[in-house]
């Protein structure tokens, strides 16, 4: 007989705290499996959540960034079998019946489920989810460098690729978080030239190791880059702030492209004779295509791409959380059992 309790971090209201709570875990119903999650990272979007005035789902298990192995299966699940190793993302369910789902686009699905958020999520050591809703992790990869692949290296690759750069190209990475740290190693392995952008100063010395030509604090990059380029190709936008979003769009060559990731309840005023006379092109970034999570797997097998992490144990993941809202972070800090 499996437990029917699993220790969680749960959020327990529209902006309440997170805490570590033991929560009821029934078996698995049709189409669902039980999962024993062996790490899940803590990304900036569990803050987003958090600070949300209105919750679909609580009190609420936080994570989307998480690695597993199936532990039982309910009826009707035929492709997820005890053993198999399982990832989770912000993506959950989706309707596979509208324009988005039939084009290869469902994480812009408008009937889409996510973890952390309308479904409970990965920040606790067993889960019932649908199986629909998991993808397919290498063996290969340890379960804590695996995990920010799931959001942060997914949502790197994703942005990039909107960003439609050749090799050679210049890009601004504005965060060197998360997603930057990710960012920088991807558009490294695309020969990109990078550009880091942070306000700490060990991120941006982090940034110089690990590869960015430049390396610039935020307060003034926009005109650094001028200088140091002529302006970029593209920049991405991966902290959430409007002033960043601001640097990003004066450090932009004549028909350069914004890529906007980092989400917040902010709002940007775009200057428009900027955007019209240079040819700017402006563009918001969701999560990736499958295609393009299996692809960021695959660097990370083949040792391209390495997530820099700090291992965490569950009872700590609201100081954790209190760090990141800091920016204290340094790559990506996770949960593991
Ligand atoms: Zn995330
Ligand atoms: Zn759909």
């Amino acid at each position: 007989m499996r437990a029917t309790r699993t220790q969680s971090a749960v959020l327990a209201q529209a902006r309440g705290l997170v805490t570590i709570e033991s929560v009821y875990l029934g078996e698995p119903g049709a189409g669902e499996v039980l999962l024993r999650m062996e790490a899940c990272g803590v990304c900036h979007s569990d803050l987003f959540v958090a600070g949300l005035e209105k919750l679909p789902l609580a009190p609420l298990t936080l994570g989307h960034e998480g690695i597993a192995r199936v532990e039982a299966v309910g009826a009707g699940v035929s492709d997820w079998s005890p053993g198999d190793r399982a990832g989770i993302t912000f993506l959950g369910t989706t309707c596979g019946s509208c324009e988005w789902c039939g084009s290869g686009r469902e994480r812009f699905c408008p009937r889409q489920t996510n973890f952390g958020y309308t479904l409970h999520g990965a920040l606790t050591e067993y889960a019932i989810v649908p199986a629909a809703a998991l993808v397919r992790v290498p063996e290969t990869l340890a379960a804590a460098e695996a995990a920010p692949l799931c959001c942060a290296g997914w949502t790197a690759f994703g942005a990039l690729r909107e960003a439609g750069l050749q090799r050679g190209d210049s890009v601004a990475l504005f965060g060197l978080g998360g997603l930057g740290h990710l960012a920088l190693q991807l558009a490294k392995v695309q020969g990109l030239r990078i550009a880091g952008v942070d306000v700490s100063d060990d991120k941006l010395h982090m940034a110089r190791e690990w590869g960015a030509e430049v390396a610039v604090h935020g307060e003034n990059a926009g005109r650094a880059l001028q200088k140091e380029y002529g302006g970029v190709d593209a920049a991405l936008v991966l902290t959430p702030s409007a002033s960043a979003i601001h640097q990003a769009f004066r450090a932009l060559k004549r028909t350069g492209t914004l890529v906007l990731v980092g989400l917040a309840m902010n709002q940007y005023e775009l200057p428009l004779v900027d955007t019209v006379l240079k040819g700017i092109t402006v563009r918001g970034s969701y999560l990736g295509t499958q295609q393009d999570l299996v692809e960021v797997f695959n660097l990370a097998a083949a040792g391209l791409i390495r997530a820099h992490v700090e291992v965490h144990s569950l009872d700590e993941t609201p100081a954790v959380l209190e760090r990141l809202r800091r920016g204290e972070l340094m790559g990506r800090a996770v949960i593991a059992w």
